[in-house]
């Protein structure tokens, strides 16, 4: 194992890595019935601090009731979790993942009336997700051939494990093709987002997030929107065709791993000057200076942990 994740806190205590262990039987290992979120917290001058945690913890029990799971904790007791796996593995930032899957009882497909839902939540420390490389001069995207899979199919505004078999195909193929991420356009052809984060263009100052529609509802996304107005741009949320992206000055990924990354090339054309764009570095910043605690203004996102 390349994680080191040292106490992991699974359904109420805290375990070291190796004896976290689950059946090989599980519900959603066979299919897929899980559900998790991805929150970083990052060192402040107050010692480290999670980043919107609520809103994280809130969209977990959305993606557990989406897939009729339930959670065998309160949300505080989930809250108060993961401030502990931060606390008692001394992080000063890292990366949680918390999880919450169909356990062992039935393996028919239906996991009901109640095969018991797990919890697990892990921390680590984890860098740049889209390398240091493509934050100094932009991640290539490559449009996947995987589409995202339109409301009807799956539920993509649920986190759900078995829903990542859509990113992974389309991620998986945009790296053996040389570039650094998939960009996925919806069943229509339209813009959706990346195999991981959601996507940003700007054209004549303007800021565009792609709107809701097949994405997931990224909490990040949701932060830049309100720090880009906070600097005083004009942000709209459009539905955007691929080749709005080519013809736009600068495109930008958001997610809780990638932060803001700028994007240099989709589909083999350079994104403006081709290098990462001026307002995107500025919205950077500002972002990275709300999560690290230097801007009062967003101190209400944070989470001390003590
Ligand atoms: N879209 C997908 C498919 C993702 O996996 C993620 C990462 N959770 C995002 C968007 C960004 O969401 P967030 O900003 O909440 O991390």
């Amino acid at each position: 194992v390349h994680i080191k994740a040292g106490l992991i806190w699974l359904n109420g205590e805290f375990v070291p890595q190796e004896e976290a262990r689950v059946s090989v039987l599980s519900h959603a290992l066979h299919y897929g019935t899980s559900v998790f979120e991805g929150i970083r917290a990052y060192e402040t001058p107050k010692g480290p601090a999670i980043f919107r945690l609520d809103e994280h913890v809130e969209r977990l029990f959305h993606s557990a009731k989406v897939l009729r799971m339930e959670i065998p904790f309160t949300f505080d007791e989930v809250k108060q979790a993961i401030v502990e796996t931060v606390k008692r593995n001394g992080y000063k930032a890292c990366y949680i993942r918390p999880l919450v899957w169909m356990g062992a009882r039935t393996l028919g497909v239906n996991p009901l009336p109640n095969n018991p839902a797990e919890v697990m939540v892990a921390a680590w420390e984890w860098g740049a997700y889209l390398g240091e490389e493509a934050i100094k001069k932009g991640a290539k995207l490559i449009t996947a051939s995987w589409a995202r899979f339109p409301a009807h199919v799956m539920p993509g505004k649920a986190k759900a494990g078995g829903n990542y078999i859509n990113s992974a195909l389309a991620k998986m193929d945009a790296l053996s093709a040389g570039a650094d991420e998939a960009l996925l356009l919806d069943d229509q052809g339209f813009v959706a987002e990346g195999s991981g984060e959601n996507i940003f263009f700007v054209r004549k100052g303007v800021v565009y997030a792609i709107e809701h529609s097949v994405n997931l509802m990224g909490i990040t996304r949701d932060s830049v929107i309100q720090i880009a107005r906070d600097l005083g741009y004009e942000v709209k949320e459009v539905r955007a065709t691929r080749e709005q992206l080519w013809m736009a000055d600068e495109v930008f990924m958001v997610g809780t791993a990638a932060e803001v990354t700028p994007v240099s090339s989709i589909d083999w054309r350079p994104i403006g000057t081709g290098t990462a764009g001026e307002i995107t570095l500025k919205i950077r910043k500002a972002y990275l200076e709300a999560v690290t605690g230097q801007r009062p203004e967003y101190e209400h996102w944070l989470t001390y942990v003590q």
